[in-house]
């Protein structure tokens, strides 16, 4: 398992300080990301209008590639 907080999944961009568990890294970055569209404050913008807008495929590839990056440097609770 592997624990992450809203504001390492938002590379410190802003988020807040709850943190998403699993073993699962495509599970952990949808958890975030139900979290982030249920907010309405500016310090989950950044990620909120990433999501939000109609951003490319390049665009979604390109975060999931820096995620998984974070993913495996990150150890196992
Ligand atoms: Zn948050």
């Amino acid at each position: 398992m592997k624990t992450f907080t809203c504001r390492e999944i938002m590379n410190n961009e802003g988020g807040c300080d709850m943190e998403f568990t699993g073993d699962d890294m495509m599970k952990v970055a949808g958890a975030c990301g139900q979290h982030v569209m249920a907010t309405t404050d500016d310090a989950h913008k950044p990620m909120r209008d990433m999501m939000a807008n109609n951003h490319s495929e390049e665009e979604k590839k390109k975060w999931f590639e820096w995620f998984a990056g974070e993913w495996d440097k990150k150890g196992d609770n």
